[in-house]
């Protein structure tokens, strides 16, 4: 815990990944746990992990990197927080994000703008990019994110680093602060698809406090891990995940790793997800009309900041918003209280939900004979900070390969596979599993370690 922060002090001025820091309580919990000794119940007895700050923590500032909820201290943990702390994780600190993890380059931030510690000038990536660039500034070994529409696949293929999001289910979003809950899942980035897997088994499981988790057993990831083999293992590869708007020195790193998966004796076989196109649009109609919905709690009496100077009650509830929320959250909010509106509910919302069920019967489809897909995790390495943030429909088009699974539920990881001959940016593997087979996602991820 010591080293952790000795590291952020060293990098974080130039890689800015943390809004709070947890100095205090961690290095008093590190020193309780040295006295206690090692207690086999707590496998992460003295890890040194971030938490993303849309996910509450007690009595430690969780902002969502919003204006609206500056100086905001929860009373309560999260359940994936509880669940690490009892599994003896220390947890260092907060990290920055997309203001309510809307946002694929952690520029929509209210309070800082997150660096890529490969190259400061670049973006990390996001919503989860403070994590993702906390892990891979070597800060901590491990951190939480959230992904909704791609946002820990695509900064741990941004920065280097092992990206999980777990089936939709699989974990508890008790005390995750909700963008769109149906496709909301907590996950986590580690350094390696090790580290990765001791997380999922302390954090996976059905949790009472939320009923959208599933009642289903958790498998021991890392015991079965030191049995993984790729021999056999049955590859989809669609063909829509290559092509036009797929940079050309991404598409060749993860050719290469097709073609190491296919050296180890497993068999790649090129298919088709034909509503793939159709996903972008979707997923931002579907996620903007949940957020402006879940939204709608901020309203200046309950939580966080509230305007000075009102006059009235209205003027509590407009000003409040208006000077709280950010431009990207704004956009989200009138893209979807517009979509749910009676006169166009059937043009847009009705209309999206049914591409959701044909993006989703097309996954089912091609899993039914294959155990994984893979493919890139983002139609690009890193891109310049600043260069997309102005232009929301090219932002949007960073998640064209990672909405898709969200819609679906479907397990997602992306792994290192390697590194752009143009810039020498760090590229990611993506590898979609069937809903509640993380095992399988990890098992083939484990040829990169
Ligand atoms: N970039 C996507 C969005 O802005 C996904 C965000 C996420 O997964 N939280 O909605």
């Amino acid at each position: 815990t010591k080293a952790a922060f000795k590291q952020i002090k060293a990098t974080d001025d130039d890689v800015k990944a943390f809004l709070a820091l947890n100095e205090e309580a961690a290095l008093d919990q590190a020193a309780k746990l040295d006295q206690a000794g090692i207690d086999p119940d707590q496998p992460l007895a003295g890890i040194p992990l971030a938490v993303k700050d849309n996910i509450v923590t007690k009595g430690l500032t969780t902002t969502a990197a919003s204006k609206i909820l500056a100086n905001f201290k929860p009373v309560y943990d999260a359940t994936v927080v509880e669940k690490l702390l009892a599994a003896g994780a220390i947890n260092v600190g907060k990290t920055n994000l997309d203001e309510f993890a809307m946002g694929s380059s952690t520029e929509n931030s209210a309070f800082q703008t997150t660096r890529n510690p490969w190259d400061l000038t670049r973006v990390p990536g996001g919503s989860s990019g403070g994590s993702a660039a906390a892990v891979a500034a070597g800060d901590v070994l491990g951190a939480l994110g959230t992904d909704t529409g791609g946002s820990i696949r695509q900064p741990a293929s941004f920065n280097g680093v092992v990206g999980m999001k777990p089936t939709y289910g699989r974990v508890s979003r008790w005390g995750v602060i909700a963008f769109a809950s149906s496709f909301d899942q907590v996950g986590w980035l580690s350094q390696s698809v090790k580290d990765n897997a001791y997380l999922m088994e302390a954090i996976a499981g059905a949790d009472k406090r939320d009923m959208t988790s599933a009642n289903r057993e958790v498998p021991n990831y890392v015991a079965n891990l030191a049995k993984a083999d790729v021999k056999g293992l049955r590859i989809a590869v669609p063909k829509e995940y290559f092509g036009d708007g797929i940079d050309a020195d991404v598409q060749e790193v993860v050719e290469a790793a097709l073609a190491y998966y296919e050296s180890l004796g497993a068999i790649v076989d090129e298919v088709s997800l034909p509503h793939t196109k159709y996903g972008i649009p979707a997923y931002y109609i579907l996620a903007s009309s949940e957020a402006s919905s879940n939204l709608q709690r901020y309203d200046g009496i309950r939580y966080g900041f509230r305007a000075n100077d009102v006059k009235n009650l209205e003027d509590v509830y407009v000003r409040t918003r208006t000077e709280g929320f950010g431009p990207e959250v704004k956009r989200r909010i009138m893209l979807g209280t517009f979509s749910l509106s009676a006169g166009s509910y059937d043009a847009y919302f009705a209309k999206a939900a049914k591409v959701r069920r044909l993006i989703t019967d097309d996954f089912n489809k091609i899993l039914k004979d294959h155990d994984v897909i893979m493919g890139p995790t983002a139609v690009s390495t890193a891109f310049k900070i600043g260069a997309e943030v102005t232009d929301p429909t090219k932002m949007y088009m960073n998640d064209l390969l990672t909405v898709t699974t969200n819609m679906a539920g479907l397990p997602g990881m992306s792994v290192p596979a390697g590194f752009s001959k143009e810039n020498g940016m760090p590229v990611g593997l993506q590898i979609i599993g069937k809903a509640f087979d993380e095992q399988t996602v990890y098992d083939a991820g484990y040829v990169f370690e």
